[in-house]
């Protein structure tokens, strides 16, 4: 429908992008269903009498055939997507429709030239030659793949490539997502671009970029957003190990570095992540990613968690948890009734626990605080207000102090079952 929509007003229509890789990479393997994703169409046409893009203007075409369907819209010129909740065979599905970038200038859309480079420019914008292949799906040369630069044959060798050696300086956040994709698809990164890598690493081009976040907020969140990718993944520590050999961690913080302490680290919140994986909504990549940055000093760690817009919650962990880490640690060492270790560590939500946890150089404080977290948390009173009501105390604030008393004693092992 969308290729017919587009022929129909004399436009082009192209699938580009990760899709693309996806599919060839798939037929390559003989793999006959790759796992169905979003998918990213590139319409390359202009119409004068139109206000808006024509990815836009073909998105608002399609949109009322799918009446499931939800049409989003950013920026007037820019993208449009149409967004299935709860599509009939793919469960959920997103198509971006983009605006092939030369759409503005007005050229005959017959000139094949022109037309040719128009598609070529979009794709040339994109950061690998595995992710700038296109697959048209209009006019009678339709399901013709077009590899402007070499990404068919980087696919069968599994190398990921920069279409130009200025790609990384750029967008530094394409650092991120070379490693992401090598480590995912398996493929290696091509010699040249490591250079390029390693290049753009040491012209410190991250001082004048992603750490400074009044000058570019967009870079951190695409940063952010490409950490999240790599830390939630299965491979995320195939993903961090290449990430430091590469010396990139240096993108976050010149002085991070991934020594054994902080490797050690990362695996070991691993296990507290797969014991806990359910309770108070433990946000996985974003622990790791705290637990990362504990490889810096605590002005730094600050300074990188703002930057990185994390959430106040770990903003407020990162810059306070040396002072959280000496109050348990004393209170632990000072407290012998489990009653008061309880009353101490409920102060703390369960990220902070884990990771005073982790940094503590005491055995005990990481085994009591594992205890707390898998037994003495879940102890319950043997009565509640009900009950008290039933042995006829009057209703009031005393019901507090006795459910709390009844609960401390039965934590110290004050109260029988009998
Ligand atoms: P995934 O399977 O992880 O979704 P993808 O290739 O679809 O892979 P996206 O992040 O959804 O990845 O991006 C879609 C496409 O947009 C990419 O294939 C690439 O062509 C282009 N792209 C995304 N981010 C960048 C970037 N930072 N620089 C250049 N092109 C990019």
């Amino acid at each position: 429908q969308a290729a017919q929509a587009a022929t129909a007003r004399g436009w082009q229509l192209y699938v580009v992008g990760g899709s693309v890789r996806d599919l060839l990479l798939a037929k390559q393997e003989g793999n006959k269903s790759p796992a169905m994703q979003d998918i990213d169409l590139v319409v390359d046409g202009f119409d004068q009498t139109a206000d808006v893009g024509a990815g836009v203007e073909l998105a608002k075409t399609l949109q009322p055939l799918y009446p499931e369907s939800r049409l989003e819209i950013h920026g007037a010129f820019q993208t449009a997507a149409l967004l299935w909740h709860k599509h009939p065979v793919l469960g959920s599905l997103w198509i971006d429709i983009a605006t092939a970038r030369t759409e503005f200038y007005p050229y005959p859309a017959a000139n094949p030239e022109v037309e040719a480079s128009s598609i070529r420019q979009d794709l040339y914008r994109r950061d690998f030659t595995i992710n700038a292949l296109a697959v048209r799906l209009t006019s009678n040369h339709a399901g013709e793949v077009l590899d402007f630069f070499g990404g068919a044959i980087d696919l069968k060798e599994r190398k990921i490539r920069v279409l130009h050696p200025n790609s990384l300086i750029e967008d530094p956040t394409r650092i991120y997502r070379a490693v992401r994709f090598a480590v995912r698809l398996r493929f290696t990164i091509e010699a040249q671009t490591e250079a390029y890598i390693r290049y753009a690493i040491n012209s410190g081009v991250y001082q004048r970029s992603l750490l400074a976040h009044k000058k570019a907020p967009a870079l951190q969140t695409r940063l952010k957003t490409e950490l999240k990718y790599i830390l939630q993944a299965p491979y995320w520590e195939r993903a961090i190990q290449l990430l430091a050999s590469l010396g990139a961690l240096q993108c976050l913080h010149p002085t991070l570095q991934l020594n054994q302490k902080l490797w050690w680290l990362l695996r070991l919140v691993d296990r507290w992540l797969r014991r806990f994986d359910r309770q108070d909504n433990l946000v996985h990549w974003l622990l790791r990613l705290e637990v990362l940055l504990l490889g810096l000093e605590t002005s730094d760690r600050q300074s990188v968690a703002y930057n990185l817009q994390l959430p106040n919650d770990s903003l407020e962990r990162l810059s306070h948890l040396e002072t959280y880490q000496t109050k348990i640690e004393s209170g632990l060492s000072e407290f012998e009734q489990v009653s008061q270790i309880v009353k101490l560590l409920q102060n703390y939500d369960l990220p902070t626990l884990i990771l005073v946890a982790l940094r503590s150089e005491h055995r005990p404080t990481r085994q009591t605080i594992w205890k707390y977290l898998t037994i003495w948390k879940q102890v319950k009173s043997p009565l509640n207000g009900n009950d008290l009501k039933t042995l006829g105390y009057p209703p009031g604030a005393l019901y507090k102090e006795i459910l709390e008393d009844l609960l401390a004693a039965t934590l110290d092992g004050r109260v029988s079952d009998r």
